[in-house]
């Protein structure tokens, strides 16, 4: 075979419903890279990108010549629905990459999976249909999904190999980029391979997904080690390239929202076998997707009550205010209750709120200030991507407060989600207010990694308390200094609250499990390409 022709993309957001407009700059302000920029990006010792296509590259390069035609990739922290006319423009740039790119061999996609926009619950079906347009019926598409994708028929019919992360915390972008790129080197070499999908009414709240050293007393990484392991005893050894159990992402709230497990096999009825088993498995499952949270009173009381050292510090996880999850990183539920309480060595982070950040600034280090947080969401006049559209959950709060740090260089991840990945976020603040110290920034991002406090040389081992936004990730920064019994999900009011009773859902299939205790399911008969997926042959 002459040098491979593979042309180079990607599209990677997760879309709240319930979340204000994604813009250009959301996405400027982690990754909108295209051509050789964005290939030497993913050559970087510290990319931009998170790991998948850096992981692709990195595993093309070593198995052999090919020739990388690198299109635009745009990533972005999660949020709400991306703005229709920048969708639109990225469209064009999509097309007009691929059509320059000349005749092709093979595509990679990094793809979320969770993405919107405001006109479409299914941006990614809507590029892969332009993609395979261009391409063509015979050009392998490989795409790689965050185990948070809802899957569409799309997604799964479009592609010759479905590969979906299978750690949460997500620890694992860039084997799933190096598996991507085994696959469609077998692909380009003849190989053929049949999906299958088999889609169950349960959307689990995001604390039920974890995986690992946390899976234990959850449901979800016992199905994805089941997967893993199913696909590699009989009958199915030898015959599945990929197994995929995707927990989806509630608050997206589209019309295939469900846990769905996707197969990629070198046969259909491998393929369908092996998924309605998983499946099987999941539903059988289907009363541990339950949230099991902290009140904030009981919260409020544990916090308080590590004053007795012979205790082991506590992490309170601020999960319904995640910006990993659309969250805006401002609420303040915990914060005033913790200060109320009078809740004392404790770390709060990270709260996004780039007036305060900038105000702090120009005061300078060692100031006293009254800290007025979220002093301007009522501003009719503010950039609406800062605002909480629903106005009930990022109210105003203020608190004395003494500058205790202040940064506004770049920071490079160290543990988890954001490893080695190159962080801007913009001008930062550290404020000692009451017993706690908290950390402000003016682009926001979920507290996933303890170098956001290490950053301003606060010591996170020795704070009896510790408040993170962020669902889940931030058990892959922070595992060194907690143990899993330490760790609090707290139930506060907010965006990504797992309470998913709360929302006003309107485009979801119902009944689903945890919301409705009505739902039922009846494995689909193996065969019928209509009730287990689509086959791409
Ligand atoms: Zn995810």
């Amino acid at each position: 075979m002459t040098t491979p022709r593979v042309a180079l993309l990607g599209f990677s957001i997760e879309c709240n419903r319930f979340a204000p407009v994604a813009f250009e700059a959301d996405f400027q302000a982690r990754t909108l890279l295209g051509g050789d920029i964005m290939l030497n990006n993913a050559r970087s010792a510290a990319p931009m990108m998170l790991g998948e296509m850096p992981g692709f590259v990195a595993e093309m390069d070593a198995s052999g010549p090919w020739q990388p035609l690198p299109g635009l990739l745009a990533m972005a922290e999660p949020n709400g629905p991306v703005s229709q006319e920048f969708f639109d423009r990225m469209m064009v740039q999509w097309e007009t990459d691929l059509r320059a790119a000349g005749p092709l061999d093979g595509v990679y996609c990094v793809l979320h999976g969770a993405g919107l926009t405001v006109n479409d619950h299914d941006p990614e079906g809507t590029l892969l249909t332009m993609v395979r347009q261009i391409v063509g019926p015979d050009v392998p598409i490989v795409a790689t999904y965050d185990l948070h994708a809802n899957v569409s028929d799309a997604n799964v019919g479009l592609v010759n190999a479905y590969i979906g992360y299978r750690t949460n915390p997500h620890l694992d972008m860039r084997e799933r980029g190096i598996e991507a790129a085994q696959t469609l080197r077998r692909l380009m070499t003849g190989t053929r391979t049949f999906l299958s999908r088999v889609r169950l009414p349960i959307v689990p709240p995001t604390v039920t997904m974890l995986t690992g050293q946390d899976a234990h007393v959850r449901p979800y990484g016992e199905l994805i080690d089941l997967g893993q392991r199913r696909m590699r005893e009989p009958p199915y050894e030898s015959r599945v390239l990929n197994v995929s159990v995707m927990g989806g992402f509630a608050f997206a709230d589209t019309p295939f929202n469900g846990l769905t497990v996707v197969v990629t096999a070198l046969d259909q009825d491998a393929a369908d076998r092996l998924a309605r088993e998983i499946a099987e498995a999941g539903w059988a499952r289907r009363e541990q997707f339950r949230p099991m949270l902290t009140s904030l009173e009981e919260a409020t009381a544990r916090a308080k009550a590590t004053e007795d050292r012979s205790l082991h510090p506590l992490i309170f996880a601020d999960v319904a205010d995640n910006p990993g999850g659309g969250g805006r990183g401002n609420t303040m539920w915990i914060l005033e209750a913790f200060l109320a309480a009078g809740v004392r060595d404790g770390l709060v982070g990270v709260i996004h709120d780039p007036a305060l950040a900038a105000e702090a600034h120009l005061r300078g280090l060692g100031t006293t200030f009254r800290a007025e947080f979220n002093r301007d969401l009522a501003d009719p006049d503010r950039d609406l991507a800062d605002r909480d559209p629903t106005g009930e959950f990022s109210k105003p709060f203020a608190a004395d407060a003494i500058v205790a740090g202040l940064r506004e260089q770049p920071v490079r991840g160290r543990r988890g989600i954001y490893a080695n990945n190159t962080l801007d976020l913009g001008l930062c603040a550290a404020l000692t207010v009451g017993g706690l110290t908290v950390v402000v920034i003016s682009n926001r991002v979920q507290c996933a990694d303890p170098i956001f406090f290490e950053m301003f040389g606060l010591d996170i081992a020795a704070a009896r308390v510790v408040v993170v936004k962020s669902r889940g990730h931030f058990r892959g920064g922070f595992d060194e200094f907690f143990r899993h019994e330490d760790v609090v999900e707290v139930d506060a009011p907010g965006l990504t609250s797992p309470i998913l009773s709360r929302f006003a859902w309107r485009h979801m299939p119902r009944p689903v499990l945890p919301i409705d205790d009505t739902a039922t399911w009846i494995a689909p008969s193996t065969g019928t390409a209509a009730a287990t997926g689509i086959a791409h042959t």
